[in-house]
């Protein structure tokens, strides 16, 4: 618990909060919106320009979540808009193949090495599910390496320790998950490589694949140690295990080519989501070639989708890809970095212990003065400070993750206008945070 108090009220989000539990469990479609680490009234949107939102109340946010990502050229971008116009109106959903989808899957492969075929879906976690089924086919093997405080979508199989809202609401691990469906889970800690290689020697023979975050950003961001995805890569290889990469959160955003693009280690499979579908829902798996031939119809290893490859959803992911060039990736740096610099000089001053930590545009708070490697590293913070800092931005109009374990997202659109916006409120936030007391501490 933690003493908050909320600076101002939203008197139209509560009652549509207020609606929603009623007649939604939490008032909410995904948890991390509901503002429970936080507490207050989750602010409901209802438009979005470049790096503006504006909530149901009228009040306008320069908007650091960026939908959780995809959002990497602000919101409406107007080629990404007209593309989706230009889709919509000759029909919403057919069926059928069409060819959207494969210039999609071609602008995939072009940027990725590695991947050699991809499957569209609908979501990340389809994704990795999907991934996960392809490398237990393939291999003729059951066991699944994962680690705590990555986050791969709500598969059963992977909400073992997972990070995102299962780290932010401090959910040990899920009801509804069988015993048999988690089973075949190793949960090992990040960035430990000695331990990787005890699982394999502890279980010969019997380990379809490792699946790891590219850098993760879900218990905050934690990039892997120097080696660290080099040496997942050579253990699998050396054990006969797949190595997947998932890149629905770090793909086409930390680079051209995702984590991919910066770290250069090549997976077996991978798998995407968020900036591809540039708002709308879709994402892909893919990877080598050998291996995809195993999906149906080519093999025998079933995966589907009534929605998968939707024209209205390819086209909005193939403008927005189009639209990131070099060019674009630069200025999501240049304002990562600057907002970066801006939240470590506030918190300085006001003498906060934090640590900043980066994967190349991606970022996140730590309220700690150790280096974050782990997930026990990142649950040890003084996430109270965070609640702090975090209400005194949202009350001068700046909208954070609601959540000390999720990444900050920026975009092309963050101006300099945005970001002044940010550096004005950053004092009065660092101050919050200095001033936070633990309840009960
Ligand atoms: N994998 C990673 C790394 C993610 O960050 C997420 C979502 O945040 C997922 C998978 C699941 O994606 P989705 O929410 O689209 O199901």
């Amino acid at each position: 618990m933690v003493h908050v108090s909320f600076p101002y009220s939203a008197p139209v989000s509560q009652t549509l909060f207020d609606r929603a539990a009623a007649v939604t469990p939490g008032g909410v479609n995904s948890p991390v919106r509901a503002f429970r680490a936080v507490g207050g009234t989750p602010r409901f949107m209802v438009s979005g320009t470049g790096p503006y939102l504006t909530d149901a109340d009228g009040r306008e946010y320069v908007d650091l979540v960026c939908s959780w990502g995809p959002m990497i050229l602000g919101h409406a971008h107007p080629e990404v808009i007209a593309a989706v116009q230009e889709a919509v109106a000759r029909g919403t959903s057919f069926g059928t193949p069409g060819e959207g989808e494969v210039a999609l899957a071609e602008e995939i492969v072009a940027r990725i090495g590695p991947v050699e075929q991809v499957r569209l879906v609908s979501s990340g976690t389809e994704a990795t599910m999907s991934a996960i089924r392809l490398a237990r086919g393939f291999t003729g093997r059951a066991k699944v390496i994962k680690f705590a405080g990555c986050y791969h979508g709500h598969v059963d199989a992977l909400l073992a320790s997972a990070g995102s809202g299962v780290a932010t609401l401090g959910l040990p691990d899920t009801p509804g998950v069988t015993g048999a469906q988690a089973g075949d889970t190793i949960v090992l800690p990040y960035n430990d490589i000695e331990a990787v290689h005890e699982a394999f020697h502890n279980h010969p023979g019997q380990i379809a694949c490792v699946i790891t975050e590219a850098s993760p950003g879900n218990m905050g961001v934690v990039p892997p140690r120097p080696g660290f995805n080099e040496g997942l890569k050579s253990a699998c290889e050396k054990n006969g295990a797949l190595f997947i990469s998932d890149e629905v959160m770090t793909g086409f955003r930390t680079s051209r080519a995702g984590w991919f693009g910066v770290d250069g280690v090549v997976p077996d499979l991978m798998t995407f989501g968020k900036v591809m579908g540039g708002g709308f829902p879709a994402a892909a798996f893919g990877g080598r070639a050998d291996v995809m031939a195993h999906l149906a119809p080519a093999g025998p290893v079933y995966q589907a989708g009534t929605l998968s490859g939707n024209p209205v959803a390819t086209a909005a992911g193939l403008a927005q890809l189009r639209l990131l060039d070099d060019a674009a990736y630069a200025k999501v740096d240049a304002v990562s970095e600057r907002v970066r610099a801006l939240v470590t000089e506030a918190l300085t001053k006001e003498g906060v212990a934090h640590r900043v930590q980066n994967a190349s545009n991606m970022f996140s708070v730590f309220f700690t003065d150790r280096e974050v490697r782990d997930y026990d590293g990142a649950k040890a913070q003084e996430s109270f400070r965070f609640t702090a800092f975090f209400h005194s931005m949202l009350s001068q109009g700046v909208y954070l993750p609601p959540s000390a374990f999720e990444s900050w997202f920026v975009s092309t659109a963050h101006d300099e206008r945005a970001v002044e916006k940010i550096a004005a409120a950053l004092p009065a936030a660092a101050r919050a945070a200095a001033e936070a007391e633990e309840v009960g501490a």
